[in-house]
């Protein structure tokens, strides 16, 4: 608690600054301090802050419909639907409003998959270090070694292995298997991507024993690495697939997409009160029209690779290393000064994230463009200057 925010219950250390207003690739505090936006919301500002066109989306569907219940069909839904399965091939969308409710989704799904034709089995193979979202399932699924004795007892059926190792996947698998789970690259356990190889032969032991693969895009997904799904530069597709953060561009909303063969629930298996409202419909249509433009995820790539370039520079000016990720999910290190830089740079304008003691992450919004990596590199010479 600070002098702050003496209502507001304790679960996050924050740094003493009222976000007032966002502009583009910039915020701006109660003092009028601005700051470049290097987080992004965490992934979630996909076109950057207060985009006109999603602006209007939203105000235009505001002043039309907000909710009639999920037990009617409205038409933001219907549009957005058609445009999410049409844009990624999946067959079927189920809408929901943050990435632990869509995970959430997927894991029943795969269970009723396993009741319903795999003799009962519900156990989830999922990785180390991953992060799957706060419910209680979705953090029994999450690798986090900080999260392993918090809140027991946990949800049963979640079994967690290093990534990459085959080995380790072979001997985890048995007849109660039903799923394995990951992230294409691990986003809070600090940008790791899984190797094409491991994917490859994980795909083909999932054909062979029946496991259903579960993609977790809720950090990967919606022009984040410069596809407009993760998966699709994998080589590997899943049968079900997670979205939520970027989707909404800011608004709270998530889905989870799977198969024909996998519509499988039996009515009142799966809900919620928000599925598919027409607010978040209609700006999440706005966000994927735009985002899935190939012009569009092209300047993703491109200023994912002018950046990591550009943060090479960085290395006459203080101890950094491991320079990776894809897209505009970048990460780098610097050993046991991570925090003390992310401090450093809030101070002189620009938002990075320290997500442990040496790994900084770069999550800006998708529309950052060359000048903007430039002022945050810049920005980052002082720091690292003044840290060394
Ligand atoms: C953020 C995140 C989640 C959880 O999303 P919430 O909207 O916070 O529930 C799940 N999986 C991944 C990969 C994430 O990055």
């Amino acid at each position: 608690m600070s002098i702050l925010d003496p209502y507001i219950l304790h679960t996050v250390k924050r740094p003493a600054v009222v976000m007032q207003k966002g502009e583009s690739v910039y915020l701006y505090d109660e003092n009028n301090k601005k700051y470049l936006d290097g987080i992004g919301g965490w992934a979630v500002t996909s076109l950057g802050h207060c985009d006109l066109d999603l602006n209007d989306a939203l105000i235009n569907q505001a002043k039309q419909l907000w909710n009639a219940s999920p037990y009617f069909l409205n038409r933001p839904m219907l549009n957005m639907s058609e445009f999410l399965c049409k844009k990624t091939g999946f067959d079927k969308v189920f809408f929901c409003s943050t990435g632990a409710e869509a995970n959430e989704s997927a894991i029943k799904l795969a269970r009723k998959y396993g009741q319903k034709f795999k003799n009962s089995a519900y156990k989830i193979i999922t990785f180390k270090q991953s992060f799957h979202g706060r419910t209680l399932a979705c953090m029994s699924a999450s690798g986090k070694e900080k999260w392993r004795a918090l809140y027991e007892p946990k949800v049963p059926g979640f079994t967690h292995i290093e990534a990459n190792n085959m080995d380790q996947l072979k001997r985890a698998i048995d007849s109660d298997t039903v799923a394995i789970m990951l992230e294409p690259i691990q986003g809070e356990g600090g940008v790791h991507e899984f190797d094409a190889s491991f994917l490859k032969a994980l795909d083909h032991l999932c054909k062979k024993e029946n496991v259903l693969k579960i993609f977790d895009e809720v950090q990967t997904g919606i022009g984040r690495t410069g596809t407009f799904c993760a998966y699709e530069w994998t080589g590997v597709k899943p049968d079900i697939l997670t979205l939520g953060k970027g989707i909404g561009g800011g608004f709270p909303l998530a889905a989870m997409m799977t198969h024909e063969k996998l519509d499988i629930f039996e009515a009142g298996d799966q809900g919620a009160t928000y599925s598919a409202q027409p607010l978040g419909m209609a700006v999440g249509l706005e966000v994927c029209k735009k985002v899935g433009n190939q012009g569009f995820l092209q300047k993703v790539l491109e200023t994912g690779e002018y950046f990591k370039k550009s943060l090479e520079s960085l290395k006459f000016f203080g101890k950094i290393e491991n320079i990776r990720g894809r897209g505009l999910m970048l990460a780098f290190e610097v050993p046991d000064k991570a925090p003390e830089l992310m401090q450093l740079c809030l101070e002189k304008g620009l938002i990075l994230n320290a997500c442990d003691a040496r790994t900084i992450r770069l999550i800006p919004p998708l529309i950052f463009e060359k000048k903007h990596v430039d002022e945050a590199v810049a920005i980052l010479k002082e720091a690292l200057s003044e840290l060394s």
